[in-house]
């Protein structure tokens, strides 16, 4: 299973400390980890292996919606700032429509992540 992680500047902390937390069902279930660029550099300086896309801003967002939408990716963890503004919000949003009209499951808080992760176990 590929899941795609995203996070905003303010987010990436929360992101590696989630990572950590559940590095073991991570790897129990084989997952493949894919991100934007930023997250994916902070995702592997903990120890994880991630491919990379472009950064958010740069057009990564975008990547990870083509992925979704090929059927590539099922499942994405994006950790959003609701308190920024952010200058590529079209992508954003993109994604979120493209996970929708694929139904692919989305967390865009720490909480509802946790519950995804936690399904995955459970099913297996
Ligand atoms: P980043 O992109 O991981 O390259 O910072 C995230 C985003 O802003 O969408």
């Amino acid at each position: 299973m590929e899941i795609a992680i995203i996070a905003h500047d303010g987010m990436k902390a929360d992101m590696v400390q989630f990572l950590n937390k559940h590095r073991d069902i991570l790897i129990a279930e084989g997952i493949t980890l894919i991100a934007t660029g930023t997250t994916g550099s902070k995702a592997e300086r903990a120890g994880f292996e991630v491919t990379k896309m472009l950064s958010g801003p740069m057009g990564g967002d975008a990547q990870i919606a083509a992925r979704v939408a090929e059927g590539k990716t099922q499942m994405v963890i994006f950790f959003k700032d609701p308190l920024a503004n952010h200058a590529h919000e079209v992508d954003i949003n993109m994604l979120i429509r493209v996970c929708d009209v694929h139904n692919v499951p989305l967390a865009t808080n720490y909480a509802t992540a946790e519950l995804l992760l936690k399904a995955i176990s459970q099913q297996s």
